[in-house]
C-alpha cells in the first residue's frame, strides 16, 4: 500500500479511505472522449454524438458544454454535420444510415468492442451458431447483435443457457459483452460447455483488460475495507459489476455518481472505506467523494498497490484524414 496522506481534518473519529488501483478511466473511454474533443477543435461546435459517448453524466455534460450534441438517432443530425459513434459501438444499420446521409463519421467504438464484432463475424462465417453473453438492451449488446449478419442467441445466466432451444450437438461459438462480471461469465461459459458438445470462444481473460483489472482490484480492496463506494453511473455496466462484487464479498456497497450521492449514515460503525470507480468515471468524481467523506470524518487517504495500466488505443484513421483535409483547406 502506498503511504497514507492526511487530506482534511473534520471530525474526531478517523476514517481510512483506501483507493483501488486501477480504477476509473480505461483506454477505450480516454480515446472516445479524445475523439469528441478533437472533433470539436477541428470542426467547431456543434459536433453530434450518437448515444452517450460513455455512460457518465458528468463526462457527457462537460462535452455538451463544449458544444457536443447528443442524439439517440441519426435522423436528428442535420445534413453534413460531423457525427461520432459512442465507445459502445453501433449496429451496421446505423453505419449504413450514416453512409446514406453522407455524414462525416468519427467512430469512437472501443477497439476491444470492435474485436468482439470481428470475432462474431468470423464465427458466423465458419457456420457456428452464435451465442452472445450479455445484458439485453445495453448499447454494446445492441451494437454487437447488429454487426453480425447471423442470428445470435443472447444469454446472461446459466438458466438462459439451459433454456436455449438449440440441438445439443450444434457447433456453438460464443462472444461476450466486454463489461460483464468476469466470474459470472466464466460460469455461463462453463454451462455452455456442459450443455453443448462443440463450443468455441475467447478466454475470459482476453475480453477486456480494464474490466478484468478493475474487478480484481475491487476484490483486493473489499478484503481490507468495511464498506465500499463505487463511483459511476447507474447505467454503467462495469460500475454496477464492481458494486455487485463488493456485495458478494459481504460489504455494504454503494454506487454513487459523485460526492453528493454519499449518505453519512453509511459511515456508522465504519473505520475503513474502500473507493473505486468504473471505467467511465473521471478521477475528479473520486475526489468529490473523498471531499464528501471529509465533511463528516477525519479522512486519511491511501491507495492499494495494483496493476499499472499503460494501454493506449490509437485514434481512428478517419480522424487523421479529416484533420489533414481541414489543414489542407486552410
Ligand atoms: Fe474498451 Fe474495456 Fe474500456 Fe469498454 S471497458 S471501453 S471494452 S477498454
Amino acid at each position: 500500500m502506498t503511504s497514507p496522506q492526511v487530506r482534511i481534518e473534520a471530525g474526531a473519529r478517523p476514517l481510512k479511505v483506501i483507493l483501488a488501483r486501477p480504477r476509473g478511466f480505461c483506454a477505450g473511454v480516454v480515446r472516445a472522449i479524445d475523439i469528441v474533443e478533437r472533433a470539436l477543435d477541428l470542426y467547431q461546435a456543434p459536433v453530434y454524438v450518437r448515444h452517450e459517448i460513455v455512460h457518465n453524466r458528468h463526462v457527457v455534460d462537460k462535452l455538451r458544454r463544449k458544444g457536443a450534441v447528443f442524439v439517440d438517432d441519426l435522423s436528428e443530425v442535420p445534413a453534413g454535420q460531423p457525427t461520432v459513434f459512442s465507445a459502445h459501438g453501433v449496429a451496421r444499420s446505423v453505419q449504413e444510415q450514416a453512409r446514406a446521409r453522407d455524414l462525416p463519421v468519427l467512430d469512437a467504438t472501443c477497439p476491444l468492442v470492435t474485436k468482439v464484432h470481428v470475432q462474431g463475424r468470423r464465427y458466423a462465417k465458419s457456420g457456428r451458431t452464435l451465442v452472445l453473453i450479455g445484458h439485453a438492451g445495453h448499447a454494446e449488446v445492441i451494437g454487437t447483435m447488429g454487426q453480425v449478419d447471423a442470428p445470435m442467441h443472447l444469454v446472461s445466466t446459466v438458466a438462459d443457457v439451459a433454456a436455449l432451444a438449440i440441438p445439443r450437438d450444434t457447433p456453438i461459438a460464443y462472444v461476450t459483452q466486454t463489461t460483464l462480471s468476469v466470474d459470472d461469465t466464466r460460469t455461463v461459459i462453463a454451462a455452455l460447455e456442459e450443455a453443448f458438445s462443440d463450443v468455441v470462444g475467447p478466454d475470459v481473460s482476453e475480453i477486456c483488460y480494464a474490466t478484468q483489472n478493475r474487478q480484481s482490484a475491487v476484490r483486493d480492496l473489499a478484503r481490507v475495507s468495511d464498506m465500499l463506494i463505487v463511483v459511476g453511473a447507474a447505467n454503467s455496466s462495469n460500475s454496477s459489476r464492481l458494486r455487485e462484487i463488493g456485495d458478494e464479498m459481504g460489504l455494504s456497497s454503494y454506487l454513487v455518481d459523485d460526492g453528493d450521492g454519499v449518505d453519512p449514515a453509511w459511515l456508522e460503525g465504519v473505520d475503513v472505506v474502500g473507493v473505486t470507480a468504473g471505467a467511465s468515471a473521471p478521477d475528479e468524481l473520486v475526489e468529490s467523494v473523498i471531499a464528501a467523506l471529509a465533511r463528516w470524518r477525519s479522512v486519511e487517504v491511501s491507495q492499494l498497490d495494483g496493476v499499472e495500466e499503460n494501454i493506449e488505443f490509437s485514434l481512428p484513421p478517419e480522424l487523421k484524414r479529416m484533420n489533414d483535409a481541414a489543414r489542407a483547406a486552410g
